[in-house]
C-alpha cells in the first residue's frame, strides 16, 4: 500500500436496506467534509441505472479473481454466493492523492477488516435498522431484488447485527434526519 497515509478512512457498514447508502450520499454532498466515495469492485451484474466506474467497477468473476491473485485488494469478500465485492488498493490511493478522505459503503466484514488494517485512521460506523421487520419492508419497497434475494439479505442481516458492538459507533436509523445529523457530527469530529 502507499506511504501517503494522511487521509482518513470512514467506513459505513450495515445490513442491506438499513439506509447506509442514503447516509453516505448525504455526507458526500457536504463539501466541508472533503469526502470521496470509494468505488468498490464487484462481480455482480449492474442494476438498472448503475454506472460502471461510478457505482462500482463491474467485472466478471475471472477478472475479480485475477485481482485477488495479484494482491490488488485492500479487502474483499464473497458477500453473496458468486457475488464478490472488494476495495482495490488503487482506489484508496486515488482518493488520498486528491487530498480527500475515503468513505466506504461496504459490508460488515470488509468494514472491520479496514478498521483492523488502519486502526487509527479509520472511523467505523454501523448503521442499524430499527428492526429486522422494518428492514424487510424497506427491501420490498426498494423493488431491486427478487423475493428469494430479499430473504437471503434478511437472513444475513441478523448475523451482521451481531457485529455492531465491534464498531466505533452505532447509528440507529429510525428517523432519517436524526441519523444524518449524527453521521455528520461523527465525521466532522473525526477528521478535524
Ligand atoms: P449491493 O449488491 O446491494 O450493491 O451490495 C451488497 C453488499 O455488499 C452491501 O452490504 C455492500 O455494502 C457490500 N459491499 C459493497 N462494496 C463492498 C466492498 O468493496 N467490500 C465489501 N466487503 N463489501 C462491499
Amino acid at each position: 500500500m502507499t506511504d501517503k497515509k494522511q487521509g482518513k478512512l470512514i467506513v459505513f457498514s450495515a445490513p442491506s436496506g438499513s439506509g447506509k447508502t442514503t447516509i453516505v450520499r448525504y455526507l458526500l454532498a457536504q463539501k466541508d467534509l472533503d469526502l470521496e466515495f470509494s468505488i468498490s469492485a464487484t462481480s455482480r451484474a449492474p442494476r438498472e441505472n448503475e454506472v460502471d466506474g461510478e457505482d462500482y467497477y463491474f467485472m466478471d468473476l475471472k477478472e475479480f479473481k485475477s485481482h485477488i491473485k495479484n494482491d490488488d485488494f485492500l479487502e474483499w469478500e464473497e458477500v453473496y454466493r458468486d457475488n464478490f465485492y472488494g476495495t482495490l488498493n488503487s482506489e484508496v490511493e486515488r482518493i488520498w492523492a486528491m487530498g480527500k478522505h475515503v468513505v466506504f459503503d461496504i459490508d460488515v466484514v470488509g468494514g472491520l477488516d479496514i478498521k483492523r488494517i488502519y486502526p487509527e485512521q479509520t472511523l467505523a460506523v454501523f448503521v442499524e435498522p430499527p428492526s429486522i421487520e422494518e428492514l424487510k419492508i424497506r427491501l420490498k419497497k426498494r423493488k431491486t431484488e427478487s423475493e428469494d434475494r430479499i430473504a437471503t439479505r434478511v437472513a444475513k442481516a441478523s448475523i451482521e447485527m451481531a457485529t455492531a458492538p465491534q464498531f466505533d459507533h452505532i447509528i440507529v436509523n429510525e428517523d432519517l434526519d436524526t441519523a444524518l445529523g449524527e453521521a455528520y457530527e461523527l465525521v466532522k469530529n473525526f477528521i478535524k
